[in-house]
């Protein structure tokens, strides 16, 4: 079978050798030597001030909502994982939809000020597929109204804009280390932000509030990296530069050969991180023609984002065009390094042929 994605895994022995340097202490989680020293090596490879690793990417979300303290109305794109907007329902908060624009697939931020409103305490947009939002107008936006902005950046892992880590970029910005994603620990995740006190206080309330042993600085939740999970990220924090030259290499064949269907625009002055290849058919029909004839080859693309969130069962019906069509339209083809020539080549020709 060829999956949409398939997850890196380094050399067990390599694995196994960082992991014994907790082992030999007897310390395997609660912020142990391993957690420390990938937070270290992450903050040199990405060039980032600060970073608090998680244990996934979906409570980094929720903890930037908490530590802002944000509620009522939040802004946010339609197109995204479940997890944005259930971080902000789970927060208590009232996801309020933007569409889309239809190339970038990030928050259409033309959109945005209309949908403000005197309940509207902060903006939660996605970097979709790696590909940065309009920052500089949503940072102005947010300046002007008085928001928080929060960036879900579970895709981005490297991305640089204008030369800088996406990352830094928005009040906070959170990363998702999925097995499933570019760089993982098998689950995990992080928290950036540039501003001290911030960092702090997400600090805390990642680790339950704790101030010391028996002190507490306010309310928290246990989110803390293991160091399970912290020796995966340093085994394959080493190959990472590899994995991505092998991911440009798919996505180069992939460019080429899909020339006329639609894809990703990335925003210019991005270096992007090969992380997903959309492709956008010219409607459903064709997509689940395209779909079939791939999984009659053993081919299992990935209907990526779909559905659009305002469907969500808990969420009372919006209609978002732009979103809808694209999440009906779009379809995420394998990649990942080590994918073989052979298989890339059957997939071009198999959705050419089911295409027409
Ligand atoms: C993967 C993902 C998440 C959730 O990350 P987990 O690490 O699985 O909790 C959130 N948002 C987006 C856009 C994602 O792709």
């Amino acid at each position: 079978m060829i999956n949409v994605t398939k997850t890196f895994l380094p050399p067990q022995e390599e694995y196994n050798a960082i992991l014994k340097r907790a082992w030999d202490i007897g310390w395997i989680t609660n912020r142990g030597i391993l957690v420390k020293e990938l937070e270290e090596s992450l903050k040199e490879y990405l060039k980032v001030p600060n970073i608090i690793a998680t244990t996934n990417g979906t409570l980094p979300l929720q903890i930037a909502i908490k530590a802002m303290g944000l509620s009522d109305e939040i802004i946010t794109t339609p197109f995204s994982y479940v997890a944005t907007t259930s971080s902000i329902v789970w927060e208590g908060c009232i996801p309020v939809f933007v569409d889309i624009h239809p190339e970038y697939l990030t928050i259409d931020e033309t959109k945005i000020e209309t949908a403000i409103t005197s309940k509207t305490t902060g903006i939660l947009a996605t970097h979709v597929f790696g590909n940065p939002c309009a920052v500089e107008e949503i940072e102005a936006i947010a300046k002007k109204h008085n928001l928080k902005v929060i960036y879900d950046a579970a895709h981005c892992f490297g991305v640089t804009y204008k030369g800088k880590s996406i990352f830094e970029y928005g009040d906070v910005s959170t990363c998702s280390f999925h097995a499933t994603k570019l760089f993982h620990t098998g689950e995990g995740g992080a928290l950036f932000t540039q501003d001290e006190m911030l960092h702090q206080k997400m600090f805390y309330h990642h680790n339950f509030g704790h101030k010391g042993k028996e002190d507490f600085q306010g309310l928290g939740i246990n989110a803390k990296m293991s160091e399970m999970q912290a020796a995966m990220g340093l085994t394959i924090l080493p190959y990472i530069d590899e994995i991505k030259k092998d991911r440009e290499r798919v996505v180069s064949v992939y460019l080429e050969q899909f020339k006329e269907l639609q894809q990703l625009k990335i925003r210019e002055e991005t270096q992007w991180n090969f992380s997903y290849f959309p492709v956008i058919f010219e409607d459903e029909e064709i997509l689940l023609k395209v779909q079939k004839a791939l999984l009659e080859n053993d081919i299992v693309p990935r209907r990526y984002f779909y559905p659009s969130l305002e469907s969500l069962p808990y969420l009372k019906k919006t209609n978002l065009k732009v979103s809808r069509n694209i999440a009906s339209q779009i379809l995420c083809l394998p990649l990942y390094s080590g994918l073989k020539q052979s298989s890339i080549e059957l997939i071009v020709k198999t959705i050419k042929n089911a295409k027409g």
